[in-house]
């Protein structure tokens, strides 16, 4: 089991990285990433502070910790910029903030998103067909999320991305203690959803397998 999606203090999360690692370990899950809010003002030191993190992060330790970023409200021409900037310094996972339903996010950041080099487009609300299949080819995730008020839209969400084939990733996008949920309440989260057992067994090797490729890149 796996959450590509959390938030620390360097951002408005409480927890220190530190304390996610350990109370996602102590859940059973197996791949963690620590995923701030970055935009122009903070990139560099947020950016810095996470890859040095997740390179210290001892490997003894059954859970791996991925060095990530969620770029949030920006403007949706600095998708490209910014996402390239954090992949030259070492961020494994970049997650997109999507045009969720419940915060006035910049329309056309979720085709802004797809376009550049992102991972995960995360709660992409009622994300257009069109989006749909820009994300299936270019294979980036499309998130379905345990986050209240951002998680109206998984229905939608998984139904239209089973139709065109689109890659889906259940997230816990967690800011504090009670937001880490254990594995089986985030596979719930996917059955409301609409997804089956089994498609959410697929989903999982499905990560898996993109968190070893990104761990060797
Ligand atoms: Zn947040
Ligand atoms: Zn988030």
């Amino acid at each position: 089991m796996y959450n590509l999606h959390s938030h620390s203090f360097l951002s408005d999360g409480v927890l220190l990285p530190s304390e996610i690692a350990v109370r996602y370990l102590v859940k059973g899950y197996k791949a963690i990433a620590i995923t701030d809010h970055v935009d122009y003002s903070n990139i560099d030191t947020t950016v810095a502070a996470i890859v040095k993190f997740c390179r210290k992060w001892p490997k003894k330790y059954p859970i791996a910790v991925l060095p990530g970023i969620e770029l949030t409200h920006v403007p949706p021409e600095q998708f490209k910029p910014l996402s390239k900037y954090a992949r030259k310094k070492g961020i494994k996972v970049i997650v997109a903030h999507g045009e969720t339903i419940v915060e006035p996010v910049i329309k056309g950041s979720n085709r802004a998103a797809l376009e550049a080099d992102i991972d995960i487009l995360a709660h992409p609300g009622l994300i257009s067909d069109k989006e749909i299949m820009l994300a299936k080819k270019r294979g980036i995730f499309l998130e379905i999320t345990s986050r209240r008020g951002h998680s109206s839209t998984n229905r939608h969400v998984a139904e239209r991305a089973k139709k065109f084939g689109a890659r889906l990733i259940l997230n816990n996008d967690s800011h504090d203690p009670k937001d880490i949920i254990s594995t089986e309440e985030l596979i719930k989260v996917g059955i409301k959803a609409g997804l089956s057992r089994k498609e959410i067994k697929d989903i999982f090797t499905d990560v898996g397998n993109f968190i070893k490729k990104s761990k060797g890149r």
